[in-house]
């Protein structure tokens, strides 16, 4: 998808503890190979004797090849065996509890973390997480549109957009004419079936550092005071860490089984800077410190093993860049689409017109268009009928979704006409199959495996997951029920 260099940022294969040295060793002894040649070849002297020194050249070069080539080998011979020995090593049922008297699961979110950031810097604490618990080998994959409202919500719903109702961080009411912001905690926005409430429903108890939806007072969760935090992003995240655990200092009956933590960091950053800036890098490097502060405090509190933390990201990141824009005054000749029809023009375009009009009639012409070579980029924008939409993306079965909705290719934008504006930052919100959208998973307690790799999978999953470490009964939802045994180890019974 796309041609934004950013695509070209693969994952890497992720280096356990045991197969660094040897990488280490075999760069190290290839390059004294090649100063060893270099050095040889320069101090004889070719005048002298000719025949001599090309031979001893040539023996010298083919000894250098080969040395190589074995070393080569043997690294692979022995990165792969370390990995085998260490997959058939995983534990296969669960560590039991040593000082807590039932599981707890604390959720920690770093808004925008895209899949890769790990590996920018040194994440000493977030490699601590990943070396002794189970990841997501190539990424959490988001749900569509790849944003933080409707990704924070399905990952405490197990919902899709469509069924949980936060189908964009912004979006109008067809029926009532209201408008939902990030800062509407009127339950009948928030559908489905948040943990807190299912937490609650069980007489369990949850705490909520900041989390999209953990403010709206909705069945049994009353958003209860001390446990339930009202957005305010200038609070320092020490401070949300250090709230977290003061939890973990309360008699154990009372600790919360669910806890969630949330920093923005470094989805801010990568909306100014895009994705590989060294700013990035700092925000990547600081959301790593947080973590550590956060083990340092579980561990001196004597519960570190038996805490489950799981890490994740809402989405990813891509570079976005003034000349990767299409504007909808440009459709002008195939049809006019005034700016009170649109309700989101990036990174998904959402259509909405009056009664009267025709969407397919739209959606027909505005491809015309699109597909005519004379709209500048049209060919990064793809409209839909929502319910034509592919049916991986989930995103037809709410009225709340506008009639119409556009897909734009990977790093470009929708605007209405042109304007002098000239900027390059980052995005995020496009098709979930990009890979530039994925975030991270990584899951570290009781009941997950220490090394372990799982494949990528849609965060409606998570939902699952928790409930069943907490051994609680969840609401329906989107993930399936078979999800967790693919990923937990087995509690004893
Ligand atoms: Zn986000």
């Amino acid at each position: 998808m796309g041609s934004d260099s950013l695509t070209s940022t693969k994952p890497l294969p992720l280096p356990t503890q045991e197969a660094e040295e040897p990488t280490n060793q075999s760069t190290t002894a290839l390059l004294s190979f090649d100063t060893d040649c270099s050095d040889s070849s320069s101090s004889s002297n070719p005048r002298q004797k000719p025949s001599t020194t090309i031979l001893f050249i040539a023996l010298l070069l083919l000894t250098c090849i080969a040395l190589s080539a074995a070393a080569a080998f043997a690294f692979l011979f022995f990165s792969s065996a370390s990995s085998s020995s260490a997959q058939s090593s995983f534990e296969t049922t669960a560590r039991a509890l040593k000082k807590l008297e039932k599981p707890v699961v604390l959720l920690v979110s770093s808004d925008g973390f895209r899949f890769g950031y790990q590996f920018k810097t040194s994440t000493p604490n977030i490699h601590r997480l990943i070396n002794n618990g189970t990841e997501a080998e190539t990424g959490l994959i988001p749900v569509f549109p790849s944003l933080t409202f409707p990704n924070h919500y399905s990952i405490v719903t197990g919902l899709y957009p469509a069924y949980h109702g936060i189908i964009n961080n912004h979006f109008v009411d067809p029926y009532t004419g209201d408008t939902f912001t990030m800062a509407s905690h009127e339950p009948k926005w928030w559908l489905g079936e948040p943990l807190w409430e299912t937490v609650t429903n069980h007489g369990l108890k949850a705490a909520t550092y900041f989390w999209p939806g953990s403010e709206v007072k909705k069945g049994s969760w009353n958003c209860p005071k001390g446990f339930c935090m009202n957005y305010n992003g200038s609070v320092p995240f020490e401070d949300r860490v250090d709230t977290v655990l003061s939890y973990f200092d309360l008699p154990s009956s009372e600790i919360p089984s669910f806890m969630t933590l949330y920093f923005e960091d470094p989805d801010h950053q990568g909306h100014k800077v895009g994705p590989d800036d060294p700013e990035i890098t700092e925000a990547v490097a600081r959301i790593d410190r947080m973590i550590g502060r956060l083990i340092d405090g579980i561990e001196k509190r004597g519960v570190f093993e038996d805490v489950t933390i799981i890490m994740v990201g809402d989405h990813g990141m891509v570079g976005t860049c003034d000349k990767k824009l299409i504007f909808l005054d440009d459709l002008a000749s195939w049809i006019e689409i005034p700016a009170e029809w649109v309700q989101s023009y990036s990174p998904l375009l959402a259509i909405r017109p009056p009664a009267g009009y025709n969407p397919s009639d739209i959606v027909e012409k505005m491809n015309e268009g699109l597909k005519s070579g004379k709209v500048e980029n049209g060919k990064n924008l793809k409209v839909y009928l929502k319910g034509e939409l592919p049916s991986r993306l989930h995103y037809a079965a709410s009225d709340r979704i506008p009639p119409i909705i556009g897909l734009i290719e990977e790093g470009f934008k929708v605007e209405q006409k042109r304007t002098n504006r000239k900027e390059c930052g980052g995005a995020h919100g496009y098709d979930n199959a990009v890979f530039s959208m994925r975030t991270i998973f990584i899951g570290h307690g009781p009941q997950f495996a220490r090394g372990r790799k799982v494949p990528s999978f849609e965060n409606v999953q998570i939902y699952n997951v928790i409930t069943s470490i907490l051994k609680i009964d969840g609401a329906p939802n989107n993930g399936s029920s078979s999800f967790p045994l693919s990923i937990l180890l087995r509690t004893a019974k």
